[in-house]
């Protein structure tokens, strides 16, 4: 298995490296969705938002399976363990810092950390590689509708 991301998303996954505008975080495509009133007719499912401030980060039809599972539990090297979910897309995280692939969880990818654009909590972080590239984000600091 190559990678479970089309390549088509490589085109979203930059567009998050390139939000240090006035303008927020959220992406040009993001808002096009939302000008379209398609926001729960396009297949984003539920809303899921950040469980300390409410900002929608994401929604339950973006999640994705990388390498066969969508939840994945690890440990850092701080002895921390972090159940999180794999996404698509997640236009309420603001990436931050140099991508590295120093301890990366998925071999193949570099990771930035992914924050909350509302409140600025640590949610995850954004994979990408040369094939694709997605978010993990920490299930326990998002609630679901
Ligand atoms: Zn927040």
């Amino acid at each position: 298995m190559e990678t479970a991301v089309p390549e088509r998303n490589m085109d979203k996954g930059h567009a998050f490296y390139r939000l240090k505008t006035p303008d927020g975080m959220a992406s040009p495509e993001n808002n096009a969705d939302e000008s379209a009133g398609m926001e729960y007719s396009d297949g984003k499912g539920r809303r899921i938002f950040c469980a300390a401030c409410g900002n929608t980060v994401t929604h339950s039809g973006k999640r994705i399976s990388i390498n066969g599972l969508h939840r994945h539990v690890f440990t850092n090297p701080g002895g921390y363990t972090f159940e999180i979910g794999c996404f698509i897309t997640a236009e309420g995280c603001a990436i931050t810092g140099d991508p590295t692939d120093e301890f990366t969880w998925f071999p193949g990818y570099r990771w930035a950390y992914a924050l909350c654009s509302g409140c600025l909590s640590h949610l995850g972080w954004h994979y990408r590689s040369g094939a694709g590239a997605f978010f993990g984000l920490i299930l326990d600091s998002l609630k679901e509708e």
